[in-house]
């Protein structure tokens, strides 16, 4: 079984290892839980996924990004290791082919290849994470509202991060309908219709 705690930075400076110690010496929560963490070993394990804005330029002459360094993984539930090995395994063909051509067209084609499949399911992957990481409890509950009436389809595509054009319009409308019923709102309060 698996405990784990994470944290964005910079929206926090809590370290997670407190975080987590808080959780597995809380022997009132752990029995509420029916969790007996003395009956075997703890593994420790921790790492650090940036989340930051992705930056589509990989190839710096000799110095080339990839996996995590090249913010592969997606932005929404972080999930790496698919993508990395998907594009490592392109970096390294196109390395061979650079090396046995002494070209560096290759590696071009791989910059562009990465730009084409992640470059705006992740822009926008990336909006939709740093919106949800400053939520109010509030926030979440009509967040999971609004969840709900997307459909399973579009949590999926939100949780693989996979922003198709119709998605992205559809998001736009939803923002427009909820920013005019505020707008609405203000309005009707202050013309006193209640
Ligand atoms: C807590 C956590 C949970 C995650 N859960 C998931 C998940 O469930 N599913 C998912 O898809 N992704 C998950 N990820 C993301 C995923 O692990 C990463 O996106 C992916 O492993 C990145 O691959 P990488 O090859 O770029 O880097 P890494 O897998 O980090 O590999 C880099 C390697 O380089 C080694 N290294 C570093 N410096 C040196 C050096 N100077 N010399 C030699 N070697 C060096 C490191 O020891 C490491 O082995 C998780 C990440 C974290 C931190």
């Amino acid at each position: 079984m698996r405990i784990g705690v994470g944290v964005i930075r910079p929206d926090t400076d809590a370290s997670p290892r407190t975080l987590l110690d808080a959780v597995v010496t809380d022997r009132a929560y752990l029995a509420r839980m029916g969790l007996d963490l003395q009956r075997s070993p703890l593994v420790v394990h921790s790492g650090i996924l940036p989340s930051v804005a992705y930056d589509d330029r990989l190839v710096f002459g000799r110095a080339i990004r990839v996996g995590d360094s090249a913010n592969f993984a997606t932005p929404t539930l972080g999930e790496g290791i698919r993508v990395c090995i998907e594009f490592g395994r392109l970096l390294g063909e196109k390395l061979g082919e650079a090396a046995r051509t002494g070209r560096d067209g290759p590696l071009q084609e791989y910059e562009r290849a990465c730009r084409r499949r992640l470059k705006r399911d992740y822009k926008w992957g990336f909006l939709v994470n740093t919106r949800a990481a400053r939520y109010t409890p509030a926030q979440w509950n009509a967040s999971v509202r609004r969840m709900g009436q997307a459909g399973p389809d579009a949590l999926v595509a939100t949780f693989r991060g996979a922003f198709p054009r119709t998605k992205i319009a559809r998001m736009a409308l939803n923002f427009l309908r909820l920013y005019l019923r505020s707008r609405l709102r203000r309005v009707r309060a202050r013309l006193g219709w209640g």
